[in-house]
């Protein structure tokens, strides 16, 4: 027992109680007692509130540990009747493992369904069952949780395959059925049950207790105190800053203790604030109140006395304490459930389960959440049990519904979400329906709660508050509720179960009657309307109902007599709708082409008119199911067909289409935009399965039980363009009307639109019941349609097909029938391309087509068709045949009244004039007739006997009125020639063709002679391939005109490009001349080998550099007295190569940049676009530039992608991100002198140097110590002028653009404030030349690229404007202070006793010390007359480091490894030799600390590649130093690269003699270094030791599954909120990470603001730029600084090559290798920044995110 630590923190008082108490006697007291209820609440009432809420501070752990001592562990051993470590153990032996997974969710915790086998979306497996399901080789789908819900893994009846993982897999010699009490004894079970009942009571008794002073009888304390606390309770109206604010004032507390209270209250729902006296609590919840009341209802406060607190602490405890003991045994938990649905004493719904329910919503969400879940574990684990508390749900369900009404908190922590886990249970939903007759019960509520009618009891939303739109919001959970009891549809239908069915149905035909006909619009003249109708509620409804309609049928579907009885039930309803809003319309009779029929007088454009008519479409939607099922010809005596009214019927869909077709001819503007908005939704893909389908399909029915003519008239009569074609000589007097201008357009659509609605009511046979046609024939023809269009994306195809209530599109079982699937690149997403043979059943009439849908599919489809060189025509599709119940449809094709219209509007094109006709309406009609030939010439082909539809004849016929005029045939061979009609000839001789091929199949029927028929048949055919032929001959010929053109662009183009070439990259030409672009221009190429470095450097031929300046055009030699010319450049911090992200950051103002350590932890990295302007020009644009975005950001208060105020710009040709510029100098020439010092004398004459600098600089300090006196005066060699200033070689603004490069390198690498006498500048300068160096260096390994020639211009042009920059730097600088830092540079590898503190050669990087102590050498060189050469002296520094990186190597290199290979050849023997004496030697000085090596190979090994990147970057920095052009060997990636690299930098190949020859010369340098305390100290493991080469750092790996990230990100929990799930982790994907972003409580202060997680992290890991991964959004996300962000496309793709930002799909997502390498890419090339500002310009919305509270 761990009492001896904890009793110190535990009161005294309690002590002395604790030390006293024996469990063991407690539970054996309570065995004995008669009244146990008594005694365990007189146990509670004692100790609860001496443990629990004894001040302002909780203690939990010491709360917990005392509650499991003195409360839980006396009732464990009571319930086990022995110790319960013994007893516990003994019970979870006996149990029962449920078979049911039951893991509950936690928020963002991956879940997984299965698209082919769950039952229903709502069935999900957590990771672990999935990870052992078969669903893992399915198509299945990933979600993230909300929090709550449970593994549905072991539910048989939530799988239809697999529903077991390999743990959940029942044991078969287990008897699953037997009871699970049998093991336990009668007494164990009074025990059990005792407890249970007690504890259970208790819980309830409290957490439902309303009184804040008073504790429930028996539970009084012995002894009352005065102590409250002040409880503040959350609600979701107030927002966290008024929370904050208001704590802050009513409690005195700090920002950080009210954040810290605001995030408890909305985590737990309730947390106490103050600690204190009644009035001290009091006082605070009154200014609580106060302040809190203005705007809305006040935050809910209570003032209450600690020992109810404590009871309610406890008492939740102990509903933990339960959960966790059933736990152990499946009996316990029966017996569990048998208590707590016990009913009470009150009688029914009196259990203590239902105790709870009812008071759901009047407790805090803390109480909530744990009461959920022991439910979880407990009632719905326990099958028997689950369907009773079903029940008691199901009979509360209005109660509790209605409470959720009232209560303002979110629906995951209402009782009533645990819906979905009891209705979804097929059997279960089955039951509840047809005992608690739950169906009727939901939509009665539902009903209920939406009370505001009109007269005629339709709903109402208009004028709606706010508060009855949030109820709005709720009460569609309703109907959530009623999705998952329908979701299922049953295989077999008991009476009872029709009975209650069909009573629900009828609840159900009243909600929709008080939909039909609801929001009414009225067309609007003269003025607009003033204010926009509400109409988004009525919609919403519609579309939330949708599933359910769809579902109520598919119900229907499974059984014949529901069906039947459903259909009258349905017909009865919108009979009784229609009885209501018929009045004011008289009859009137219409005749036309010798037809005639009754009907009202009704006007659309008049009258009310209604989009929402769910009852029609119900009807409709049962209709086809007659069809379908084929009742309507089995049964037809049990239907009442009879009674059918088909003009009613089609009266009010056709109305609808109506309001549609005059909304497109403009003639409701006047109405706004709600009513385009109505329209728009009527044809959504969400709505149109339920709306604007069954309108059609309402038109289909009816117009197929009437006479066509009457039909047609009807239909014109709505349309209102009954007058025009009625009129007798309509063909005539229609061009003669002079009608007003708008009203032509407008009938003129009109027109299109019936016409085109014809089309849809012959020609829409692809639903099951209409045509005669197979499940996935719709479908594929949506996909085909939308294919059509263009190529699409999976997701785009997803998004235009309407999905069932499982989320399904029933896409992925035919796609590849009509598509071939085209993989993603490095960007853009994998399409869908239509298969070829499938473009012949395109309809470019297709019903769900837009206009603009249309025009596209049109254009496309054409273009498809001249490239195959065929003619243009889009003949309509072939159609299957109609169902039997509607097939009378096709006779509207030849009906009179069609064949006058259609007579009509081709003598209107005929006879064009003043625009009384259209193209499109003129295309309709080609179209129609086409469908009506194909008609024909099917039937004929498919059946041998005669059949009445012979359209060919009654084309031929002339028209009937007026009399003798030119029938449809001959009106068509006219147009053939018609001039205006280009466009549609192809489509007219396809139609002549058609028809005469029909006249020829009929011949042949009819005749027996077959002679003549083929006869005529081979003529077509020759005719027709005639025709074949030449227009293929004319395709050809335009293709070739065509290509002419295309030659001529792009010959232009390519000319283009060489201009702005020659005038922007000319410069570089220029400046590469003579180096590694163009080598066939050194002479020295061709003889000598080439040499960088050293007094044998090759000279390249001096030539002028001459380049152009962007800005204003003009050209300039660059000269060091010329006018400056400048590179624009970007300089930012970086640790992309950094080997130690724990190296804290240095302190701005003291530190020292001189040396870089090896684990180059922070460095300085400059980019540049290559981009050249004049110094003044560049000064003039950056003013320019700064003055306008001063006044913009005044003006209209926005930030711009980049920060002026920094001095960022961009660059003005390429929109670069930019903050300074590098000035261009010309090459420094080196002086060919004869004799050069060997290393000896050179050591020499630079060790007097070195103090005559000394003493020189002493001189210049004020006289401070005594020791002057004493140090002699060194005489300088007579060479060496110390006091001599030579003369700056340049021009005053190359000067300027020095100080200005240099500032700013030093202000951003140290991130300081501009200071341009700060000693430090040279050094960052030297160091940012190095380390961007050493970055170019390691990318070009990276990326298998060779050392020379393949660099982009624009890095090889600042490479070099790096490198003489950085040796010209010194005369801009004071010049002691950089021989100060040469003297300091030199000492570091010869030893100078004036030198303190030299570091150990363990602690510097040699590239940067090469680069710095060789650029530095100028100010040294400056004052030397001696003669010696800046080269000689180069390639001494040079040789002398290169040794010290040997000895470093060496010295770092760790013991071989005896695996590798150890066979060398003969020309490695010396090498190999070399180094074992080397390392020998070293370990003489160094001593044990130094491992034995015996093999030399090793040892070379070692020196050989971890010299190599060493070497490179010295190659590629002499290389833009010096001006030498590289070696054509090391511009490709071949073999003898070492020897090359060692020839061009004057090294012989076996680097060792470098050591050995000098060995006497270097033996004491040696020493020194070996000796150095740094040395041992790292090497026995004291610093950070680096070893050489240094890997390339790279983004962390990342797992190929998707769902394991988010299964990372869901365990993460916040580090500051104890525990706290992280609503936004995301993960750094340098360092691996896990972040708690965007959220309060991660907030930290930097540099004086606010930052969020990921934003100070940046500043730790990468400097301040940062990568990360945002888990639950699956997205990248690119942080530069506070300000600058972007988001990025994730390198994780779905199977459809798609990303899933945000992931709202839910398809598996896996690692895309070559894009997360991209991502890799632009990081180590240090390009994030840039890709920001691009994105920022590219999108400025980005540019007003917060981005530092991320
Ligand atoms: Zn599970
Ligand atoms: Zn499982
Ligand atoms: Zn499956
Ligand atoms: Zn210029
Ligand atoms: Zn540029
Ligand atoms: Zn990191
Ligand atoms: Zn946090």
């Amino acid at each position: 027992m761990a009492a001896a630590e904890s009793d110190r923190e535990v009161p005294s008082a309690l002590c002395t109680e604790f030390l006293n108490f024996s469990v063991k006697d407690t539970a054996s007291k309570w065995l004995q007692v008669t009244d146990l209820y008594k005694e365990v609440y007189h146990h509670l009432a004692r100790y609860v509130p001496k443990i629990y809420c004894l001040g302002p501070n909780l203690n939990p752990q010491s709360e917990d540990l005392l509650a499991q001592m003195l409360l839980q562990a006396p009732l464990e051993w009571y319930l086990c009747g022995e110790d319960p470590s013994t007893g516990l153990a003994k019970l979870e032996q006996n149990n029962q493992p449920s078979q049911l997974c039951g893991h509950v969710f936690k928020v963002g915790e991956p879940t997984y369904s299965c698209r082919e086998c769950a039952a229903d979306p709502t069935c999900v497996l957590c990771m672990q069952c999935f990870l052992g399901s078969v669903h893992k080789e399915h198509r299945y789908r990933m979600t993230t949780s909300g929090g709550g819900g449970f593994c549905d893994c072991g539910d048989t009846e939530a799988w239809k395959k697999g529903p077991y993982c390999q743990k959940h897999e029942p044991n078969i010699s287990d008897s699953c059925h037997e009871d699970p009490l049998a093991h336990l004894s009668t007494d164990m079970i009074a025990r059990c049950y005792n407890v249970f009942s007690i504890v259970l009571k208790y819980a309830v008794d409290m957490l439902t207790w309303d009184k804040e002073d008073e504790l429930p009888p028996g539970l009084e304390p012995p002894d009352r105190s005065d102590s409250y606390y002040c409880m503040l309770f959350n609600d979701e109206v107030h927002t966290y800053e008024q929370v904050i604010y208001t704590l802050q004032k009513a409690v005195n507390c700090t920002q950080k203790e009210a954040v810290s209270f605001a995030t408890t209250v909305d985590r737990d729902g309730r947390k106490s604030v103050r600690f204190g006296d009644f009035a001290f609590c009091e006082l605070a919840k009154s200014v609580i109140v106060r302040n809190t009341s203005r705007q809305s209802k006040p935050l809910r406060v209570q003032v209450m006395h600690s020992s109810v607190v404590a009871h309610q602490c406890f008492a939740l405890k102990a509903l933990h304490w339960l959960g966790h003991v059933i736990g152990y045994s499946d009996a316990l938990r029966r017996i569990l459930c048998q208590v707590g649905l016990e009913r009470g004493p009150e009688g029914e719904n009196s259990s203590l389960v239902d105790t709870l329910m009812l008071c759901d919503s009047k407790m805090w969400k803390g109480a909530r959440n744990v009461y959920h879940q022991l439910f979880m574990s407990s009632l719905l684990m326990d099958l028997k049990y689950k369907k009773l508390f079903a029940i008691q749900f199901a009979k509360n369900y209005r109660r509790l519904q209605t409470d959720f009404m009232e209560d303002d908190h979110e629906r995951v922590v209402s009782v009533t979400s645990l819906s979905v886990q009891l209705f979804t249970v097929p059997t279960m939903a089955r039951m509840l329906i047809t005992e608690e007759n739950l169906m009727t019960t939901i939509i009665r509520t539902f009903v209920d709660h939406l009370r505001h009618r009109d007269l005629q009891g339709r709903f109402q939303f208009e004028r709606y508050t706010a508060q009855q739109a949030f109820k709005f919001r709720r009460v569609q959970s309703l109907i959530g509720d009623l999705k998952y009891v329908l979701i299922s549809r049953p295989t077999e239908w008991s009476d009872q179960l029709r009975e209650k069915f069909l009573e629900g149905l009828d609840t159900f035909l009243e909600l929709l009657k008080c939909m039909q006909g609801m929001d009414p619009v009225v067309r609007q003249v003269g003025q607009h309307i003033e204010m926009e109708p509400e109409w988004e509620a009525a919609f919403t409804l519609q579309m939330k109902l949708t599933h359910i309609i769809s579902m109520i049928q598919e119900w229907c579907a499974t059984d014949e007599r529901v069906l039947i009885e459903a259909y009258k039930k349905c017909l009865t309803a919108l009979t009784h709708c229609h009885s209501g809003f018929a009045d004011g319309e008289q009859p009137i009779t219409l005749s036309m082409c010798g037809h005639s029929v009754d009907t009202i007088r009704y006007c659309v454009s008049q009258e009310k008119v209604s989009i929402h008519l769910p009852v029609s479409r119900l009807l409709a939607g049962l209709h086809v199911l007659l069809s379908k099922m084929e009742v309507a010809y089995r049964f037809p005596e049990q239907l009442p067909l009879s009674e059918l009214s088909p003009p009613m019927l089609i009266e009010h869909p056709l109305r609808c289409l109506v309001l549609c077709a005059q909304v497109h001819a403009g003639m409701w503007r006047r109405n706004g935009f709600s009513l385009v908005n109505q329209i728009y939704y009527y044809h959504n893909v969400k709505c149109r399965v339920e709306m604007f389908d069954k309108d059609l399909i309402m038109l289909q029915a009816g117009a197929s039980m009437m006479d066509p003519n009457h039909f047609l008239m009807i239909v014109l009569s709505r349309f209102e363009l009954y007058h025009i074609f009625s009129s007798a000589d309509c063909r005539k007097r229609y061009n003669r009307e002079t009608a007003n201008k708008d009203v032509v357009q407008q009938n003129n659509t009109l027109t299109e639109e019936m016409l085109h609605l014809i089309m849809m009511v012959v020609g829409e046979r692809f639903e099951a019941g209409i045509g005669q046609v197979e499940g996935c024939d719709e479908i594929k023809r949506e996909i085909l349609h939308q294919l059509c269009i263009r190529p699409m994306a999976h997701s785009e195809l997803v998004k235009a097909l309407p999905e069932n209530e499982n989320k399904e599109t029933g896409m992925e079982r035919v796609i590849d029938c009509v598509a071939s699937f085209k993989k993603p690149g490095v960007t853009g997403r994998g399409l869908y391309e239509l298969r070829p043979e499938c473009a012949k059943q395109f309809n470019l009439y297709f019903h769900h087509y837009s206009r603009a849908d249309q025009s596209k599919a049109e254009e496309a489809q054409r273009k498809l068709k001249r490239q195959n060189g065929e003619d243009t025509a889009l003949p309509p599709p072939v159609l299957p045949p109609f169902c039997p119940l509607f097939a009378s449809l096709v006779n509207i094709l030849q009906c009179d009244v069609l064949l006058g219209m259609l007579g009509a509007v081709l003598q209107w094109a005929v006879e064009p004039s003043a625009g009384h006709w259209s193209e499109s309406m003129l295309q309709r009609v080609l179209h129609l007739i086409g469908m009506a030939l194909l008609e024909e010439r099917q039937q004929l082909e498919n059946s041998s006997e005669d059949n009445d539809f012979n359209f060919t004849l009654k084309m031929s016929r002339p028209g009937e009125a007026p009399s003798n005029t030119a029938s449809v045939l001959a009106l068509l061979e006219n147009l053939q020639n018609a001039p205006h009609l280009e466009v549609h000839k192809d489509m007219i001789r396809w139609l002549l063709k058609t028809e005469a091929g029909i006249k020829t199949l009929r011949e042949r029927s009819a005749s027996t002679s077959t002679v003549t028929a083929s006869g005529s048949r081979g003529q077509e055919e020759t005719a027709c391939d005639k025709d074949k032929a030449e227009r293929k001959r004319k395709a050809e010929m335009a293709r070739l005109r065509r290509e002419k053109v295309m030659a001529q662009m792009s010959e232009m183009q390519r000319h283009f490009i060489n201009e702005n070439k020659e005038l922007f990259q000319q410069s570089l030409e220029e400046l590469d001349a003579s180096t590694s672009t163009s080598l066939e221009h050194s002479p020295t190429s061709s003889d000598a080998a080439l040499v960088c470095v050293g007094p044998r450097r090759s000279r390249p031929r001096e030539k002028r550099q001459v380049v152009t300046c962007i800005l204003c055009q003009e050209e300039q030699e660059i000269r060091a007295d010329g006018k400056a010319m400048v590179l624009a450049a970007f300089v930012q911090r970086s640790t992309v190569m950094s080997k130690n992200r724990k190296r804290p950051p240095h302190d701005p103002k003291r530190y020292d940049p001189l040396f870089m350590h090896p684990d180059l932890s922070f460095g300085t990295h400059t980019g540049s676009c290559g981009h050249i302007m004049h110094s003044h020009c560049w000064q003039r644009y950056s003013e320019a530039v700064q003055a306008k975005e001063q006044r913009r950001q005044q003006r209209l208060r926005v930030h711009t992608s980049y920060d002026v105020g920094n001095g960022e710009f961009l660059c003005p040709l390429c929109e670069c991100l930019s903050n300074t510029v590098i000035p261009l100098l010309p090459r420094t020439k080196g002086s060919s002198s004869c004799e050069q010092p060997g290393l000896g004398q050179w050591l020499k004459t630079s060790g007097q140097q070195i103090k005559a600098m000394h003493s020189a600089h002493r001189k210049l300090q004020p006289v401070s110590t005594v020791e002057e006196t004493v140090e002699e005066e060194c005489p300088a060699p007579e060479v060496f002028t110390v006091n001599y200033i030579p003369t700056n070689p340049y021009s005053s603004t190359i000067k300027e653009m020095l100080t200005t490069f240099g500032t700013a390198t030093y202000k951003v690498g140290l991130k300081v404030h501009p200071n341009e006498q700060d000693p430090r500048i040279p050094i960052m300068c030297w160091g940012s030349c190095a380390y961007t160096i050493q970055s170019i260096e390691r990318l070009l390994v990276d990326e298998k690229k060779p050392l020379f020639g393949s660099l982009p211009c624009r890095q090889d042009e600042c490479l070099s404007s790096l490198a003489r920059f950085g040796s010209a730097c010194w005369t801009a600088a004071c010049q002691p202070t950089v021989q100060g830092h040469f003297i300091r540079l030199v000492a570091a590898l010869i030893p100078d006793p004036l030198v303190e503190a030299s570091p150990c050669i363990l602690d510097v990087d040699m590239l940067h010390l090469l680069v710095s102590v060789v650029l530095s050498y100028g100010s040294v060189h400056s004052q030397d007359s001696s003669g010696l050469s800046v080269d000689a002296v180069q390639l001494h520094l040079f040789h002398l480091i290169t040794v010290a990186h040997m000895v470093q190597i060496l010295l770092t290199s760790g013991p071989e490894e005896v695996t590798m290979e150890q066979e060398s050849g003969e020309a490695e023997r010396g090498e190999e030799e070399g180094a074992c004496r080397l390392y020998n030697t070293l370990r003489t000085h160094v001593g044990s600390s130094l491992p034995e090596v015996g093999s030399g190979w090793h040892l070379w090994r070692c020196v050989k590649t971890g010299i190599l990147p060493y070497l490179r970057g010295a190659a590629l920095f002499f290389h833009h130093l010096n001006g030498v052009p590289a070696p054509p060997e090391l511009h490709a990636l071949c073999p003898g690269q070492w020897e090359v690299l060692c020839g061009y930098l004057s090294l012989p190949s076996n680097l060792l003699q470098l050591f050995h020859s000098q060995q006497e010369l270097l033996e004491p340098l040696l020493h020194g270094w070996c000796t150095h305390p740094g040395v041992q100290q790292t090497l026995q493991g004291g610093g950070v030791l680096v070893s050489f080469p240094r890997e390339s750092n790279s983004l962390i790996d990342l797992p190929d599954d998707y769902s394991a990230l988010i299964n990372q990100a869901s365990s993460f929990t916040c580090p500051k909120s104890g525990g706290d799930k992280s609503r936004a982790p995301t993960l750094c994907l340098v360092c691996g990470s896990m972040l708690c972003s965007q959220s309060y409580c991660c907030q930290t202060e930097l540099e004086g603001e606010d930052v969020g997680a990921c934003t100070a992290h940046t500043f730790a890991c990468g400097a301040g730029v940062g990568i990360f991964l945002r888990v639950r959004e699956s997205q990248v996300l690119f942080l530069a600084g506070k300000t600058k962000g972007c988001f990025y496309a994730p390198p994780y793709l779905d199977d459809y090559g798609e990303t899933d930002q945000g992931l709202r799909r839910g398809n598996p997502l896996h690692l895309c290798h070559e894009r997360y390498r991209k991502i890799q890419k632009l990081w180590r090339q240090h390009s994030i920044t840039e890709e920001i500002g691009h994105a920022q310009e590219a999108n400025q919305t980005l540019v007003g995110i917060d981005w530092q509270h991320l």
